[in-house]
This record gives structure tokens, sequence and C-alpha cells, in this order.
């Protein structure tokens, strides 16, 4: 199945966001071959996923703590997350990882809190451009995936998500080629390391309705996680008929 994820970020307070999605949901239909995701910022979603009482969308959460439960001030837990009704969770995104230092042991656990409540996560790797004009993308990346992963992963509820960080908001992407390339590798190196066999891997980073088609007419793009192109109805819709 393709997905196409709206990664909202601190946008859209609940009534905003409650708008974009009733024009989203007039506009495209989720099916058996593919499907969108919204993740709104955590506090809208309850507000969002009940007005809109709608069974054909999938809501996520941005992010989840490492933790069950306890005197973690602002934190959310992923089963507070999984008893609103969320079915995904995006973890690793290079925001994270860069603003709030999230290191790979820290997502480690994420992980793990997110696979305890059966959540889908959307994991997100991507290297920085200093990486990329030094060729060692595939490198940056491989570390980062096998710091988190390992042979008790319960891969059924992972996808993986290449975001290239250099490419995140810029309106710059790399070439088609160079995409495809990672995304082969990246299935490759699961399937080498772990047997697992094509594993979920969309792209994300300027991905536009003016791009998108190429992207994703790719042999190794599974779909993409959109930021700010998620964020108007109409853009996201015309994205999504390219999936
Ligand atoms: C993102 O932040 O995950 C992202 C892909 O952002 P944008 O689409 O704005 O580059």
């Amino acid at each position: 199945m393709k997905l196409l994820v709206a990664n909202w970020k601190m946008n859209k307070s609940y009534n905003d966001g409650l708008k974009t999605l009733q024009s989203v949901r007039k506009k495209i239909k989720n099916n058996k071959k593919k499907r969108y995701i919204i993740l709104p910022p955590i506090q809208s979603t309850l507000y969002i996923k009940d007005k809109l009482d709608a069974k054909d969308v999938f809501f996520g959460s941005q992010d989840c703590s490492q933790y069950n439960n306890g005197a973690f001030t602002g934190d959310i837990s992923a089963e507070m997350i999984k008893k609103i009704g969320c079915k995904y969770v995006l973890l690793g995104h290079s925001e994270r990882r860069s603003l709030y230092f999230e290191d790979s042991k820290v997502l480690f656990e994420k992980i793990k809190r997110a696979s305890e409540q059966k959540l889908k996560i959307i994991f997100c790797v991507g290297e920085r451009l200093y990486d990329y004009k030094k060729n060692k993308s595939i490198q940056f990346i491989i570390k980062q995936l096998l710091d988190v992963f390992n042979e008790k992963t319960n891969f059924g509820n992972i996808i993986l998500a290449y975001e290239p960080i250099w490419a995140i908001g810029t309106s710059i992407t790399p070439k088609a080629q160079e995409i495809d390339s990672i995304h082969f590798k990246i299935k490759k190196t699961i399937k080498d390391k772990f047997n697992i066999l094509n594993i979920p891997v969309l792209y994300g980073g300027s991905v536009k309705s003016s791009n998108s088609d190429e992207i994703f007419s790719l042999k190794h793009v599974d779909g993409g996680l959109i930021g700010g192109a998620s964020l108007i109805a109409s853009e996201f819709c015309k994205i999504y008929d390219t999936l």
C-alpha cells in the first residue's frame, strides 16, 4: 500500500485543522491501494477525529514519550496516543533529533514504547548536507538504522521515511535517481541484516505537487512524508492524486 503522511508540525489550531481535513476529505478518498494519514498537533487530534467522525481517515502523533507514565511534564505517552485512536506515530524526525537532542538511545526507547502499544511507527532517517556532499549519505543512514533496530524489532509495525535533512523545508531535493538509489539501499540493508523483504520507505523533503509525480513513480519509493505542502488542503490533495 502507498502512504501519504501529512506532518502538520506545530501549525493549525483544532478548528483550522478540522476545516483543512474536511476539505481534504471532500476531495480524496482512502482505499486499499493508497492511504493518507494526518499528524495534527496532538492536542487537536481528539477534537478533529470526533467532529470528523470518519472511519476512513487515519491519525497519528508527531512524537511519543520514551516513558510509560509519571512525572514527565509536557510529555505524552504511546498509550495515551493509542487511546485517542491514533494508529501511527512519527519518530526520529530531524527536528526532534536536532532541536530536542533526541539520540538513538532515546529513540530506541520510544520505538519500544510505541511497539508495546502496537502503534505503526514512521521512523525518519536522513543525512546532513555535509554527508551528502561527501557521498556518505547511506553510511550515515545505515548507522541511524542499526542504532535502533535489532533482531527483536517487530518490523511489521515499522515504516521508514528517508528525509535528507537539507531537503526539509528548503524547496531543494536530491535528484530522482539519488532518491531511488537510497531507498533501494535502505531496503537492502533491512533485508540483509534482518531478513525483512521490501520494508516500506517513504520519501520526505520538499515534496510538492510539482515534483511528487516524478518522486512517486520511482521504483523503490512507497509514498511520501509531507510537511509544508500538507498544510494547504488543495495542494495535499494534488500530491495524493500523483501517488
Ligand atoms: C518534514 O518536515 O517532514 C518535511 C518533509 O517537510 P517539508 O515537506 O516541508 O520539506
